[in-house]
């Protein structure tokens, strides 16, 4: 089959979903590649670096779409894209189908098949295919490095001939994927870090990367706003109020703050509150890695950095995995090529979409005209 990369048209995006190496890769089984010229490039892929790797430059998108059986992508097709479908087709690409039904719909009715990285099944076997995972360790570490860029002191403490340097205190809410990165670039600087998150299962994790988990003086367990799953649920108001009691007492002392609070299909929690930004020292940084969901802190401005009255610098970005193109379309590229060994089981370049599979069925948003979305819950852990 042919797989082909275009050039992602949503504005600002630098990431792509094919690599020179990833393409190696589906050469090995059976595929041949093709991008459209200058793909790559904002993410360090020179056409010329394709060519290399047995990868076909072709000059517009049109010419790609035209030519390509299957499609990859970061960013779901825009409208003009989505024109481009056709019967047969198959689209690989972040899709966030709740969000996109309208596409979605329209897809099918082309007669094209989606498969929706963002809804690969979280299950152990389908980890090498995690994109949401590769992209929020990125921002994770990006969220970190970001923050020191914007403050004035090191991370790591020092006695030096010309004074003593405290180390920096750096705390991060939500001890998920991209938090636990953000922990592990945090230590790894030399700062004092401390976390949070609802699920009391992760605090033994934060503690080996050698973070401090923050307890709540609460009297039951910090259970309160875990669901099952491994994903966090609402919390209670008690709860809330316990944690935000926390948050106030340390407000004062920490430089950093890093959130990450999410909860499945709802906007994000308010956990890092107007006061508390008002108690933090002038210089101190917050990065909002909700923003895109409405902020883990009321003042975030998505995609904005802001300076507030007393000096305190909040970052809203949310193209962090972008800001670091290189890097994440390499993962990215082997998330999808790992996919694409899924689904060219024989590697002879045939593409077998079988529905049977778990991890192909969980992630299959449209498929032989029809919409498959939601998928039915995998049934293997
Ligand atoms: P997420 O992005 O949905 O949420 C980020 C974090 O915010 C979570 O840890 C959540 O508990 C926390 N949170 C929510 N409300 C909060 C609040 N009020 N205060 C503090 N923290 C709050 O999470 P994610 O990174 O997508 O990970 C979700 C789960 O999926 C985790 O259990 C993770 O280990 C699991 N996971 C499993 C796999 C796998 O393949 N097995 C892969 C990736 C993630």
């Amino acid at each position: 089959m042919k797989i082909g990369s275009p050039k992602e048209v949503f504005p600002g995006e630098a990431r792509v979903a094919l690599t020179p190496e990833s393409a190696l890769q589906l050469q090995k089984l059976g595929h041949e590649c093709m991008v459209q010229a200058g793909a790559g490039a904002a993410a360090g892929f020179s056409d010329a670096a394709y060519e290399a790797a047995g990868v076909e430059v072709v000059k517009t998108a049109k010419a790609l779409w035209t030519a390509a059986d299957v499609v990859v992508k970061v960013r779901p097709p825009s409208e003009g894209e989505a024109k481009l479908l056709r019967e047969g087709q198959t689209l690989i690409s972040f899709f966030y189908p709740a969000a996109n039904e309208k596409l979605m719909g329209a897809a099918a009715k082309k007669g094209a098949s989606v498969i929706a990285m963002d809804m690969v099944p979280r299950i152990s076997r389908a980890q090498k295919m995690d994109a949401l995972s590769s992209m929020a360790n990125i921002a994770g570490y990006r969220a970190v490095i970001e923050a020191g860029n914007n403050f004035g002191r090191f991370f790591t403490g020092q006695v030096t001939a010309a004074g003593k340097v405290p180390p920096a205190k750096v705390l991060v809410v939500g001890a998920g994927v991209a938090g636990l990165a953000a922990i592990g670039t945090a230590t790894s600087l030399g700062a004092i870090t401390y976390a949070f998150d609802v699920r009391p299962e992760v605090a033994e994790q934060v503690e080996s990367m050698g973070a401090e988990f923050v307890f709540l003086d609460f009297e039951e367990e910090q259970a309160d706003g875990a669901a099952t799953g491994g994903y966090a649920a609402v919390s209670s108001p008690e709860f809330r109020e316990a944690q935000l009691a926390k948050f106030r007492e340390l407000a004062p002392e920490v430089d950093i703050v890093i959130t990450t609070a999410l909860i499945p299909n709802r906007e994000a929690p308010e956990l890092w509150t107007e006061d508390m930004v008002a108690a933090m020292k002038p210089g101190s940084v917050i990065v909002d890695l909700a923003a895109e969901k409405g902020g883990n802190c009321k003042q975030t401005v998505m995609d904005e950095k802001i300076v507030t009255d007393n000096g305190v610098t909040i970052i809203g970005y949310t193209d962090f995995p972008s800001r670091m193109a290189t890097q994440s379309s390499t993962l990215y590229g082997n998330n999808i090529r790992h996919m694409l060994a899924d689904l060219t089981p024989e590697k002879d370049g045939v593409i077998d979409h079988n529905m049977e599979d778990d991890v192909i069925r969980g992630a299959t948003i449209a498929h032989a005209s029809e919409v498959t979305f939601p998928p039915p819950p995998p049934k293997v852990a």
